[in-house]
């Protein structure tokens, strides 16, 4: 019989599932065609992509900072040094402030902590049922799954919706604020562009990275990550699978005109809403443990919308599993 069962292959699943493998057996099951969740690389030939969802990682507390120094020694992830623009924001850029990024897209953690580890992709969880003391778990491609314990590392509304009859405490009552945006990828023609990113203060395009600047690639043509504000994100995350043509000229009229990087040629494009994107409310507690019944609950909306939040609420939990 499995021991674990981790639902989700994000910062939060990799690191829970890295953790308990030492001990224990463990399956980790995703429901999307790759690893790392909203970290997620997105290949377009070979080496050649966009990091499709997180941007950069900026450590904040020792034990991350530290986690972060033993991957870079590793080459699993590097500083993105370069030039980062703020148009029309009174702000400038913070030489302290580092960004690391990962070697291979920012999907390499996940990868790397999931090294050795049996995982399964475009598994969705559909159902969750408690029978005899053990965890049965419905999946969407008719597979049944039989656990002791089961660890769900999924966005707020997905774990609620899951999991809420077996939650005795008020965790699902909480008000967690979701975020949602809208991210275009495109290549264009090569430009003269010398800058890694651009922040904006306009009500439509938040952000724009060059992927090219991360040099993980050689490429004669440029690739670009343009997302929009959370604002915008909210007000049209159900509305633009019906009109993708609007929304991506739309983000390309604002990426031009504000960053006046000479776009004379599209080559690719592709729209994704992220409906979960992020969270803004932090909780009183950084993960959930129930010991009589095996099931725990870690992600990054525990703390608050950033990736080192996920590991961190990952490791809380694993302490919290270990004091049995
Ligand atoms: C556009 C965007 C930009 C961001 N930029 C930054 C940034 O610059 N810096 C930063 O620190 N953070 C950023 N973040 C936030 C960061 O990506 C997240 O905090 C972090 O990736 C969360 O990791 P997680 O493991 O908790 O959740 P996730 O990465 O969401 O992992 C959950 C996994 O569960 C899977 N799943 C969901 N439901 C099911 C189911 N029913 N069955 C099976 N699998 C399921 C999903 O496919 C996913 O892989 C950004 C997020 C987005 C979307």
């Amino acid at each position: 019989m499995l021991d674990y069962c981790v639902i989700g292959s994000g910062i939060s699943g990799s690191t829970i599932a890295s953790y308990l493998v030492k001990k224990k057996s463990v399956k980790v099951f995703d429901k999307a065609n790759g690893l790392g969740g909203r970290s997620s690389y997105k290949r377009f030939k070979e080496k050649i992509g966009f990091d499709h969802g997180l941007q950069y990682i900026s450590p904040k507390t020792r034990e991350f900072k530290n986690f972060t120094k033993l991957l870079i020694k590793k080459r699993i992830l590097k500083q993105w040094k370069g030039k980062h623009s703020f148009i029309n924001k009174k702000v400038k850029e913070n030489k302290k402030h580092i960004k690391l990024i990962g070697y291979e897209g920012n999907n390499s953690i996940s990868k790397y902590l999931l090294k050795g580890i049996r995982y399964y992709l475009k598994h969705e969880l559909l159902n969750v049922k408690r029978e005899n003391n053990i965890w049965k778990l419905y999946f969407s491609n008719n597979q049944m799954i039989s656990a002791k314990n089961l660890i769900v590392t999924v966005p707020f509304p997905q774990s609620k919706k899951l999991l809420s009859k077996f939650v005795k405490n008020k965790l699902f009552l909480s008000k967690v604020k979701i975020n949602s945006a809208i991210t275009l990828l495109i290549i264009t023609n090569k430009t003269n562009n010398k800058l890694n990113s651009f922040f904006t203060n306009d009500s439509v395009l938040g952000w724009v990275s060059h992927e090219n600047s991360k040099k993980r690639f050689k490429f004669n043509k440029d690739l670009w990550v343009l997302q929009s504000t959370f604002n915008y994100g909210k007000l049209h995350i159900n509305k633009y699978k019906k009109n993708k043509k609007y929304y991506i000229q739309l983000l390309i009229n604002k990426f031009k005109n504000l960053t006046k990087v000479q776009i004379k040629k599209i080559y690719f494009t592709h729209i994704h809403g992220w409906k979960y994107s992020s969270n803004s409310i932090p909780l009183k507690n950084y993960s959930y443990w129930d010991k009589k019944i095996g099931l725990g609950i870690c992600a990054d909306w525990f703390g608050g919308p950033r990736l080192e939040n996920g590991w961190l609420s990952a490791r809380d939990l694993y302490k919290q599993i270990s004091k049995n």
